[in-house]
């Protein structure tokens, strides 16, 4: 019997790994969802289209139907481009969402590799809406194919030992909105990780862990080519030597 991912009971409903209401507004259409592992890449085609057994229908029609609600007005507006003033609530509710996806999308992995993301993590964004520790997420403006894309990848940064702590980073492109979370393996002291060479202080804006009022789209925008490309923004997470950004 296989359990929903997010609590003790029977994975009995059939979710689609894109919710509707983002199907609805992206108008290019479905991509893939790629995980580019340590070790192999595999590719998910059509996540639009598979409808995922992962989630009991109590989740499903519960917390997870109130969070797309929430998510809606914020990120319908996002995704058609519109500039937004987010304060707190909002993207903390962006955070959720996008926490939520990166754990339904990481459902699609295969068995024999390991999820990132724990049961009790899981649990505790079902039950509280807590986000997992070291988690750090930003929005940035797309304007590339406007449809919804995922990717992911595992990713090692090094703490002050230079011992490697393995995180994951899940990139999302739906309509005008890029959104990205990271989460690193914390194991004491602070936590370096190589984040790429990118005008990202003028192309991104953190929303979780809370620094202020963010007011969006950021100065720079993210296209399929060109100086900086969406491609850049999945990727800036990589191995490399200690720095400091991460405390
Ligand atoms: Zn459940």
């Amino acid at each position: 019997m296989r359990r929903c991912m997010f609590c003790p009971q029977r994975a009995n409903s059939k979710e689609d790994l894109w919710p509707k209401w983002i199907v609805e507004r992206a108008p290019k259409g479905i991509g893939t969802f790629g995980v580019r592992g340590l070790h192999e890449r595999i590719y998910i085609p059509g996540p639009g289209t598979i409808k995922a057994r992962v989630v009991c229908r109590r989740c499903n029609n519960e917390w997870m139907s109130r969070l797309e609600s929430s998510a809606i007005p914020i990120m319908g507006s996002l995704m058609k481009g519109l500039n937004l003033e987010l304060g707190v609530a909002e993207q903390a509710t962006m955070a959720r969402w996008s926490i939520k996806t990166a754990m339904t999308f990481e459902a699609q992995r295969p068995t024999r590799q390991r999820r990132f993301y724990t049961d009790e993590e899981r649990r505790a964004l079902r039950s509280n809406g807590i986000i997992p520790r070291y988690t750090v997420v930003w929005t940035a403006r797309y304007g590339g194919r406007l449809s919804a894309n995922a990717e992911a990848y595992d990713v090692g940064g090094l703490d002050e030992r230079n011992i490697l702590v393995p995180g994951y980073v899940t990139t999302l492109a739906i309509g005008n909105l890029a959104l990205q979370v990271v989460t690193l393996r914390y194991g004491g002291g602070s936590i370096h990780s190589e984040q790429k060479p990118g005008p990202w202080d003028a192309s991104t804006l953190q929303i979780w862990p809370y620094v202020g009022v963010q007011r969006w789209p950021p100065r720079l925008s993210l296209y399929d080519e060109g100086a900086l490309t969406i491609d850049q923004f999945d990727r800036r997470w990589a191995f490399g030597p200690p720095h400091d950004g991460w405390t």
